[in-house]
């Protein structure tokens, strides 16, 4: 289906058809054209700056992609351990994930924002558990760290201690800051549990010298994107990219994330099949870190709370029991997400067996439960990237605290959800998030004049501050 439309998404992805390329890597992406017949367009419009950066990036990605001459040059540098400087003027950012899909959605798209303000070409090592998942975002080049890449089988065993690690080498003092020594490439480990040399990345004195190093191995499982709007070296550009601080992920996440065909095919079968006729779409995400810490019977009284509370879905009276509710009927239609049945079990059975009181049908679903995380799985990616997106698909949306997983949905929804909070006492139940953007679980809380002293980086500029469902988090607002 080829379908035109003069929405902001599309003037973000532009592809108007469905074969876009000449490498042969992906033929087909049916989700890029058939998702506004699932989605609602984006009534958030992205700045004519971002749109056009996009078209330079693209341009940028065919000319430095793998297998061109200007990657094949660069690779010869890399190996060579030294910068040549007439070897090529390509530089990249590699791109090493880990943990569940949506914290590795949120730091490929972190690394992709750190890509455009620096002009360097993303790729991903999209290792066995993630192949296949997400269509090409670029056209007619591939942004998948080819298989002949210099170290691809070990990229999985660099931990933070490894030799070409930048806060190794800084905190070591191995490191010369003489750029005729500067290496041709070096590691950064960006994950949750980095340290402060680590995070010196953050620093405008570091990105000056980082900026000459060809090529950047990244390996992150955070959304670590709000840092670089900490930094006084991209403060203009991101003005310019995004004057609504609050879309960065869901412009971006639109652009970078469609569904592959295998994977679409799941989310508009289970669509079509029994969210499609609903008057009203509510997602429920239900993640459950620590089930001894969080009983079953505590979390189902704080969702139940929270839709009453946020009056979600109609009340249901206790006197009358019915048979078999008519399917044609429903008017509001729940999506369950989580990796446990209970939930859905007890709501389902609550509008399944009694009227409610305004007289709607609530029909409840729940696509999987598959009991615990196996994020090494493909198939389980896959399901979980289905569901992702069919909460995405919702009207109203109440997410989990501290989830990735619910970031992401929020987030390509373009809505502030609601929050279950993880709080020992949760009163109120839920709470209305103070923008749609993802949460960075491990921010710097350093002073980059001055390194060992501990700062508020949540108050350092307007548009930065404290995560609702985590104190020391950051996130865009
Ligand atoms: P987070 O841990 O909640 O921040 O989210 P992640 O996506 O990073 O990791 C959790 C992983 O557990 C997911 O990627 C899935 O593999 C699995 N998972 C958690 N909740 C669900 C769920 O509701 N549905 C499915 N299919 N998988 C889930």
């Amino acid at each position: 289906i080829f379908i035109f439309q003069d929405t902001a998404f599309d003037s973000i992805t532009r592809f108007g058809t469905t074969s876009f390329s000449d490498t042969g890597s992906e033929d087909s992406c049916l989700s890029r054209n058939q998702s506004v017949l699932y989605r609602k367009s984006s009534p958030h419009k992205p700045s004519s700056y971002l749109v056009s950066k996009l078209r330079s990036y693209e341009e940028l990605h065919k000319r430095c992609g793998p297998h061109t001459d200007s990657y094949k040059r660069s690779i010869k540098q890399l190996k060579s351990g030294q910068i040549d400087h007439n070897s090529s003027d390509c530089r990249y950012v590699v791109w090493v994930g880990l943990a569940g899909l949506g914290n590795r959605m949120l730091s490929i798209t972190s690394a992709f924002l750190y890509g455009l303000l620096t002009d360097r070409v993303l790729l991903t090592n999209q290792a066995y558990e993630m192949a296949g998942l997400f269509c090409e975002p670029f056209p007619n080049t591939s942004w998948i760290l080819p298989d002949d890449f210099p170290f691809k089988s070990k990229l999985r065993r660099f931990k933070q201690n490894y030799d070409h690690s930048y806060g190794k080498m800084v905190q070591s003092s191995t490191f010369n800051y003489s750029t005729q020594l500067l290496p041709s490439y070096l590691y950064l480990f960006l994950s949750n549990d980095c340290s402060r040399q680590d995070q010196l990345f953050f620093c405008d004195q570091d990105q000056a010298l980082l900026g000459k190093v060809p090529w950047l191995i990244m390996r992150s499982n955070v959304y670590f994107l709000p840092s670089m709007f900490l930094m006084s070296s991209f403060d203009q550009e991101l003005n310019k990219l995004f004057p609504d601080k609050e879309t960065v992920f869901h412009h971006l996440g639109r652009y970078l994330f469609h569904p592959s065909d295998r994977v679409w095919g799941l989310i508009t079968k289970y669509y079509q099949d029994h969210l499609a006729k609903a008057e009203k779409r509510i997602g429920i995400q239900i993640r459950i870190f620590h089930p001894k810490t969080s009983p079953f019977e505590y979390v189902m009284d704080q969702i139940l709370a929270c839709i009453r509370k946020e009056k979600l879905l109609p009340e249901v009276g206790t006197e009358k029991y019915i048979a078999s509710p008519s399917k044609n009927q429903t008017s509001k239609v729940v999506l369950v997400t989580s990796l446990f049945r209970g939930y859905f079990e007890k709501l389902n059975k609550m509008y399944g067996e009694h009227p409610t009181k305004t007289g709607e049908v609530v029909a409840v679903y729940q696509p999987s439960h598959a009991g615990r995380q196996r994020t090494w799985w493909n198939s389980h990616n896959v399901q979980a990237w289905a569901e992702i997106y069919l909460l995405s698909l919702s009207d109203e949306l109440v997410t989990s605290a501290w989830s990735t997983f619910g970031y992401v949905a929020q987030g390509l929804r373009g809505i502030r959800p609601l929050i279950l909070y993880n709080r020992t006492i949760p009163d109120p139940p839920c709470g209305r998030g103070v923008s749609m953007e993802p949460c960075y679980h491990a921010p710097p809380i350093f002073d980059c004049k001055a390194p060992t002293t501990t700062v508020d980086t949540g108050a350092l500029v307007p548009h930065v501050r404290h995560c609702e469902d985590l104190s020391w988090g950051l996130k865009l607002f």
